[in-house]
């Protein structure tokens, strides 16, 4: 028992502790998976969602620099100028600062820097050439105000035709309409004014010669005005097409960003699935172990509980039911219990066996295996008992078979053994189950009849005595005729007995007065009689 106590408590030492640590290995794969995939997390924030954030920043940023710049175009004074100026220089700062800092996250860094000095450039000669335009068309307009001048001097003299003609010279230069399509060129003025040489002196017509087409006049001025005009325009479509490129560049920079947090994004969720299906398949093999484990644990208790159930059988026939598998050691100790238990079980059996062998022996006549004298005395004394309480009569009779000696000496005494033996059939055919009949000594027998009065008595005596004389024993060839004689008494008739062994003298002297009267006779005990 102590071996199997110290295997039953290391199984359950081994059982704990694989399960223990098969829960620390899931715990701590849950664990360590949670943490990488945070740090993928992490790494991802990190790397796509400043760069998503990053372009879209320089993307509303750019957009308010090629506002600022498109209304540089529109600008009318040097004043707007200035302050589309300052605005996209700060913005343009700005941007520069933040390419640089998320320089690591933005897609096409160099090309979204180079695009924004570009672009810096370009506003910078838009700028320029905005301010040389403005300068340009008000010198113009001072131009214009110098000519106009003189034109109303020249109607205020009179001279009308002076005065028309500069009409037509001035609607060339009408900076407002930007007529670029009519000749205002000095030699085109020149034309348009020479008809007035005949009106105006040489010196006059020099004057106003110079006034239009000298190195200041309007007409030259209108030409670099022009000239101007052209540049800013070439400005323009330039800066439509670097306005194109940087749209492009952030859009391409923006999908690449997206496609890249897309593909990270996918990397990591089958990293998760891949994590997942692995949890799994260490969960379930938790649960296999732990119910293989589990199994064999139980299957040792049954075994263990079938030695208990061997033992509460007992002596019950249900042992031998009890089907015990296995060679190990606890199935052994089941086995042996059951065999102890059964050769127990079979000793007790003989044992009970011979006691009720003894206990016959005890109480029955050997020959005639009826009761013996022991067991009526003590069975006579158990009724004398009840009658002495319930006073209900009982009969005894003494039966002796009559000169039995000479049976002994003319067959032999194995015939006369027979004889003995078919008497006492005989009188056992006839007598009630209740009844009980003894053999007190050789051919001496004893009934005892409860319930029974004298009369009824008499009647079962005389039956036995009749059929004794009518039926010989038949031994072989040999007919053996043989009577008896029987002594009979009531016992309620007897007052004065006390005891049983008083009634067996009494009715020994009844039998003696049956033998003393010719024998094959019945004769009844009266009180005080004998
Ligand atoms: P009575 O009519 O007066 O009874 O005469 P009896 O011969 O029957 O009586 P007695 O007492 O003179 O003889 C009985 C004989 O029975 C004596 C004995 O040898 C014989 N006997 C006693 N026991 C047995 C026995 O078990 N078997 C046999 N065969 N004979 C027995
Ligand atoms: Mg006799």
């Amino acid at each position: 028992m102590p071996r199997l106590k110290h295997k039953l408590n290391l199984r359950v030492v081994i059982m704990t502790i694989t399960l223990t640590i098969m829960t620390c290995v899931v715990g701590i794969s849950a664990i360590t998976s949670l943490t990488e995939l945070k740090e993928d997390y992490q790494q991802v924030k990190s790397e796509h969602f400043e760069s998503l954030l990053a372009i879209t920043q320089l993307k509303v940023q750019t957009n308010k620099i090629l506002a600022a710049t498109n209304n540089m175009f529109l600008a009318e004074n040097e004043v707007d100028l200035q302050w589309e100026d300052a605005y996209i220089a700060d913005k343009a700062t700005w941007a520069t600062q933040t390419s640089q800092q998320y320089a690591d996250n933005l897609y096409a860094y160099q090309d979204l820097l180079s695009l924004n000095s570009a672009l810096s450039a370009q506003s910078d000669a838009i700028s320029a050439a905005m301010t040389k335009k403005i300068t340009l068309a008000n010198q113009v307009l001072a131009d214009y105000q110098d000519v106009e001048v003189y034109r109303r001097d020249q109607l205020n003299k009179g001279n009308v035709s002076v005065a028309v003609t500069l009409d037509e010279v001035l609607l060339l230069f009408n900076p407002m309409l930007n007529n670029a399509s009519s000749d205002s060129s000095p030699v085109a003025v020149k034309e348009l004014i020479s008809p007035l040489q005949s009106v105006m002196s040489a010196q006059e017509f020099q004057t106003l010669l110079a006034l239009l087409t000298g190195t200041t006049s309007i007409s030259v001025d209108y030409q670099a005005y022009l000239a101007q005009l052209s540049v800013v325009e070439q400005l323009k479509s330039d800066h439509k097409a670097l306005t194109q490129s940087i749209i492009s560049v952030i859009g391409d920079s923006g999908l690449a960003a997206q496609k890249a947090f897309l593909t990270n994004l996918t990397k990591i969720e089958e990293k998760i699935s891949l994590r997942e299906s692995f949890l799994y398949l260490l969960l379930l093999t938790c649960i296999i172990v732990a119910i293989i484990l589990i199994t064999l644990q139980t299957n040792l208790l049954r075994r263990v509980s079938l030695i208990r159930q061997v033992i509460d059988a007992g002596d019950s026939k249900n042992q031998y039911r009890i089907a015990i598998k296995g060679s190990d050691d606890i199935s052994e100790m089941a086995k042996a219990v059951k065999g102890y238990i059964e050769t127990i079980l079979e000793k007790d059996q003989a044992l009970s066996d011979n006691n009720k062998k003894l206990q016959h022996l005890v109480t029955h006549d050997d020959l005639t295996n009826i009761y013996n004298r022991r067991y009526f005395e003590i069975h006579m004394a158990q009724e004398h008992i009840r009658y002495l309480r319930y006073k209900e009569p009982y009969c005894l009779a003494m039966l002796n078979i009559d000169a039995f000696k000479a049976i002994n000496e003319k067959y032999g005494h194995d015939i006369g053994d027979k004889v003995i033996l078919d008497f006492t059939l005989r009188v056992d055919n006839q007598m009630r189950q209740t009844d009980v009949f003894a053999r007190l000594s050789g051919e001496n027998f004893i009934l005892l009849m409860p319930r029974t009065d004298q009369g009824n008595a008499l009647m079962l005596m005389e039956r036995i005595r009749s059929e004794i004389i009518a039926m010989p024993t038949v031994v072989g060839e040999e007919k053996i005729e043989f009577t008896v004689s029987i002594g009979l008494m009531q016992v309620q008739e007897v007052d004065d007995i006390e005891d049983a062994s008083q009634q067996m003298t009494f009715v020994s002297q009844a039998l003696a007065e049956a033998k003393d009267t010719g024998r094959n006779k019945v004769s009844s005990y009266k009180s005080g009689s004998l």
